[in-house]
């Protein structure tokens, strides 16, 4: 096991940091509801992945899930995302580009 060294405080500043932008994004899908496009959201899903990347924070698997793999979209089920069950599989549709999302489902229980 590693020790938690500086910069893994810095890590998880920036974890905290990215799962605030979620939440953030979360709260505006909600309130704009209907509205589409120029949702906030995904500009804090962007700022999310950015600092993902600046600091190689890993984004939580539970959050990653929210985000397009095409588009980058904050995906809203129900609203720009569609959900689907397959065997073991989740199928999420992003419905903005069309692109497909594959996940176990087993071990998402918890
Ligand atoms: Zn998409």
């Amino acid at each position: 096991m590693k020790k938690r060294s500086r910069k893994g405080r810095i890590e998880d500043i920036a974890l905290q940091r990215i799962e605030r932008l979620f939440e953030l994004a979360e709260a505006d899908a909600r309130e704009n509801k209907m509205k589409g496009r120029s949702r906030r959201s995904d500009r804090y899903v962007q700022l999310a992945r950015k600092i993902g990347m600046r600091y190689r924070v890993q984004i939580p698997h539970q959050l990653k899930m929210r985000i397009c793999n095409g588009c980058y979209a904050f995906l809203v089920p129900g609203e720009n995302a569609r959900i689907r069950l397959r065997g073991d599989y989740i199928t999420t549709t992003c419905l903005r580009c069309g692109k497909q999302m594959r996940r176990p489902y087993k071990g998402l229980g918890e």
